[in-house]
């Protein structure tokens, strides 16, 4: 097992443009640890998925898991899902009111809009074309990763400063409403 370090945020890595991957390039074993080094630091660290950049490699590629992850307790469990040059789409103009946190933005949350359905296309680790529909507070994490891939990070998307809290301040005083507002969602949509 392989955590590496996670750039957090003022590191410029955050702010690059990733680069995409040729597909060849997946059959090099470097890419392929790279890979799973990604893997190894999400679960580390009890992200909900992680993008390459953050351990600085700016490549297109993120990784997504939830399995009953204790930092996100209300998100519903997403299989293991690796996605290289993914393309997001919106389905809906709907946006879910989302309080989020970042490991590269370590203590801190705030709220931001996220389109609750959207397309995913994407490469998986093997080259193959991978294509969904996400919905629900699963959609979510796809974009806050996709993002990272772009250069931006959860505070870009936060419109109202107000809403920051610190993680032990989300527990205290958002937190309960917060939980009921996600299940709602995750109710609708099953995800
Ligand atoms: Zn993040």
């Amino acid at each position: 097992m392989t955590v590496r370090v996670v750039a957090t945020v003022g590191h410029p890595v955050l702010r690059e443009w990733a680069q995409p991957l040729d597909p060849d390039e997946l059959h090099n074993p470097q890419t392929q640890s790279l890979i799973d080094d990604l893997i190894d630091t999400m679960r580390y660290y009890n992200g909900a998925g992680l993008a390459s950049p953050q351990v600085m490699a700016s490549k297109r590629i993120v990784v997504i898991e939830v399995k009953s992850n204790p930092r996100y307790p209300y998100k519903p469990d997403i299989p293991l899902t690796v996605l290289v040059n993914p393309e997001l789409e919106p389905l809906t103009d709907e946006t879910f009111a989302n309080n989020e946190g970042c490991l590269s933005v370590p203590g801190f949350r705030g709220v931001t809009n996220r389109f609750v359905k959207i397309a995913v296309r994407a490469l998986d680790r093997h080259g193959k074309l991978l294509e969904r529909d996400v919905s629900g507070l699963s959609a979510v994490t796809f974009q806050h990763e996709v993002d990272h891939l772009n250069g931006t990070l959860f505070l870009d998307r936060v419109e109202d400063p107000t809403t920051f809290t610190t993680w032990e301040q989300f527990e205290r005083f958002e937190r309960d409403a917060f939980a009921a507002r996600a299940a709602r969602l995750v109710s609708r949509f099953g995800s």
